[in-house]
């Protein structure tokens, strides 16, 4: 993984070194508009990957070796500690280092912590690290029995109210109006919330929040120490923007003052923190709070290829509401790659290992494994991945989540299963029950674990599809050896356990799509693209699934060159294939249909464009079913197939996949064998009207399997464009 900001082609120039002008040197002319109006309102506009913060980082590095900037003067605001320590790091590199980069929580604690004894006297306020305690307390105060999983969703609201600056008593009317799923009655969480903040006043704490709320009410308060901050600051910088909450707007304002020299950056197509309170409505109404603005838009991509680029266009044309409406088609300045590899799985652990053995194929090519990622929607999809990396010998990292065995609930429920296995023979429950899966789901549920999700989307749910994650382990393990025991499968967790406690070395970064905000990576997997995944069930009102969207367009634009979306269409090894690919992947992906194109009547399939329905070619019917998009016909319309050209191209699939070291469905997956030896196509043109025969797949294999088809040998097995 690289950061952003560090993969920069700004040239030595030792001639020139002192000169501000050579920091313009790597900027193209829009990012050097911005990094050359130093003063008055700037906001840029712009898409993934257009340098906005290479940008803003050359702006203030420019900005101070022109002696403009006072490095001390100015204050740059990001994201998380990690892109504010990236972003110190290249002023430091640009010759611009003295200048503050923070998140708006440390710059507003620091500042807190500074005027304190002046504004309100006494020690500074304890910080309380972790609301979940407190807030139990306020809840048995209230009366109020709240679980461990309830008590981390009412904290999460209690965390929602105040960054939307949302006072106790308002809480149900506010929550109502904006459609939070609560996850108790709305009034007794505003109780709790009440009893929370006074607790936490009489022991005299602050918590995360209050940060920002006591720096906000200190400077609105005491206009001496206001003015004191705003002589210290002068010039703003904010970047990923669109996802300012209204208490971080609310600092910044008075941050300003009167002033103006403020630089926003974002992109509202890359909002994705909405459920926290943010809203990209500062950035796209910037232009009418500051009519003198000055606006630029950036379109150049510079980090991803055209394939890539092309697709991230493709998901935000299909995009609706406000954010949308502000969209700016990318162009891309790289040069062609391969195009982004649909891989459709029969179920999840294949779909897995497929990604592992991919990887593989990646880094056997020199692609760094610090280079490649896996994205997921929600963190509990991180366990097969573990698992299939630990088994194909590749090194990972987690970013922002604990390790599968690592999490609470997955420790207890391994100390319960354990406990239940050594006690199994005796439990007439269990002895009834034969089925290892229902044995597990027993004896979860003595550990509070229900069959049904719980509403609602926050901590709570995260346990839950954890621990669903542990069943479903229990019956795919189950389904591969009959007849397995409780205490076999605890033997089994307990290996994969310490499997996947391999010490990590600079490895493959396995991530929530949230979490990859802002970085990129050369090779990246979006896996797990089902509907129901993505957008994720409990989306529910268009503007979730929009959020949903704009999620998947920020995991796709975080790949500079390979880029693969996969999905599995069963969860288990022989389960019924149920699953559909994402929506939003329609009229995207070969084969699929865009929403709301008509359909296209009459016309055959064979030959038919990549776009628009797909018609099965013995009745006409359109399709629809992945399955028989890949054969171009419905499952039990005859088929026409070659069955000794099938079994030739099984033979063939299977020396490559050997001499390649990856699983046959990697070469062609079955469903696609079988529609070449239906078509059996006599050129390249025909072949890779198939789905499933992509670009990069036509030119590594399209001589052999033409030849093959041709009822010829091969020319030769070696395959190697890599
Ligand atoms: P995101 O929306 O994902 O945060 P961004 O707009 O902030 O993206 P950057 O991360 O600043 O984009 O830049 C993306 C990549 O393109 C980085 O590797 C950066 O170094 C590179 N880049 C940006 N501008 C240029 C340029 N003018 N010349 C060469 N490379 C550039
Ligand atoms: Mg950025």
């Amino acid at each position: 993984m690289t950061a952003a900001t560090h993969s920069s082609s700004f040239p030595a120039a030792p001639d020139s070194a002192d000169s501000a002008d050579a920091v313009l040197l790597g900027l193209d002319p829009e990012q050097r508009e911005v990094a050359t109006t130093l003063r008055g309102p700037v906001c840029v506009l712009a898409g993934a990957g257009t340098g906005k913060t290479r940008a803003i980082t050359h702006r203030i590095a420019y900005g101070v070796r022109s002696g403009q900037l006072m490095p001390a003067s100015v204050l740059a605001v990001t994201f998380t500690n990690r892109a504010a320590g990236e972003m110190r790091g290249r002023l430091r590199t640009l010759g611009a280092g003295g200048v503050q980069a923070r998140t708006f929580h440390s710059a507003a604690l620091r500042q807190l912590q500074y005027f304190w004894p002046k504004a309100v006297g006494g020690d500074v306020p304890r910080l309380l690290e972790r609301k979940i305690q407190l807030v139990a307390e306020a809840g048995a105060r209230c009366r109020v029995r709240l679980d461990r999983n309830e008590l981390r969703d009412v904290t999460g609201e209690i965390e929602w109210a105040k960054v939307t600056q949302t006072v106790p008593a308002d809480y149900p009317v506010a929550a109502l109006k904006t459609g939070r799923e609560a996850p108790r009655d709305m009034a007794e969480i505003a109780q709790i919330y009440g009893t929370y903040e006074q607790l936490k006043r009489d022991r005299g704490m602050i918590d995360f929040e209050d940060v920002l709320l006591l720096t906000v009410g200190i400077l609105q308060d005491r206009h001496d120490i206001a003015e004191q901050i705003r002589s210290q600051y002068q010039h703003f910088v904010v970047d990923e923007y669109q996802d300012v909450s209204p208490l971080q707007q609310r600092l910044l304002d008075l941050w300003l003052g009167e002033r103006d020299s403020l630089c926003v950056v974002g992109d509202a197509s890359q909002t994705i923190y909405s459920f926290t309170g943010a809203t990209p409505d500062h950035l796209l109404n910037f232009r009418t709070r500051y009519p003198q603005a000055t606006v630029v838009k950036l379109v150049r991509d510079y980090r991803s290829t055209p394939q890539v680029v092309h697709l991230a266009n493709g998901l935000l044309n299909q995009a609706k509401g406000r954010a949308a409406e502000h969209r700016l088609e990318l162009v891309s300045q790289r040069e062609t790659g391969p195009d982004p590899v649909y891989a459709e799985y029969p179920d999840e652990p294949a779909e897995a290992e497929g990604v592992a053995g991919r990887i593989r194929d990646l880094i056997a090519a020199g692609v760094p494994a610090g280079e490649i990622a896996v994205l997921y929607r929600i963190n509990a999809q991180s366990e097969v991945y573990e698992q299939a990396l630990a088994d194909a010998g590749v090194p990972y990292q987690l970013r922002g989540a604990e390790r599968f065995f690592e999490r609470q609930e997955v420790q207890k429920a391994l100390l319960a299963l354990r406990g239940a296995s050594r006690s199994g023979g005796n439990d007439p429950l269990l002895e009834d029950v034969v089925e290892l899966g229902s044995q597990v789901r027993a004896v979860l549920s003595s550990t509070g674990w229900t069959a049904e999700p719980p509403a609602g989307s926050g901590a709570v749910r995260d346990q839950w599809e954890s621990l669903a994650a542990l069943v479903r382990l229990a019956e795919d393990f189950a389904r591969s050896r009959p007849g397995v025991t409780l205490a076999d499968l605890t033997i089994e967790l307990e290996e994969r356990k310490a499997a996947q406690h391999a010490p990590t070395v600079q490895g493959v970064t396995l991530a929530s799509l949230h979490a990859a905000k802002g970085l990129e990576w050369d090779a990246v997997f979006l896996v797990g693209l089902t509907d129901g995944m993505m957008p994720i069930t409990y989306a529910k009102t268009d503007e979730q699934v929009e959020e949903e969207r704009r999620l998947l367009y920020v995991g796709v634009t975080r790949a500079r060159l390979h880029l693969t979306l996969s999905w599995a269409l069963s969860r288990a090894p022989g389960g019924r294939a149920s699953r559909r690919p994402s929506r939003f992947l329609n009229g995207l992906r070969p084969g699929s249909v865009a929403p709301g194109s008509p359909p296209a009547a009459g016309r055959a399939a064979r030959g038919r464009g990549r776009r628009g329905p797909v018609l099965c070619r013995v009745c006409g019917k359109t399709l629809t079913e992945a399955g028989e998009l890949k054969l171009m016909r419905c499952e039990d319309c005859p088929s026409d197939m070659d069955e000794g050209l099938y079994e030739r191209l099984r033979d063939w699939r299977a020396v490559q996949s050997k001499e390649q070291g990856m699983p046959a469905y990697c070469v062609f997956t079955d469903k696609t064998l079988m529609a070449i030896a239906e078509a059996a196509p006599a050129e390249g043109g025909e072949l890779s009207m198939i789905s499933g025969v992509g670009a990069r797949k036509l030119e590594r294999y399209g001589a052999d399997v033409l030849a093959i088809c041709a009822g010829q040998e091969p020319a030769g097995a070696d395959a190697d464009d890599a």
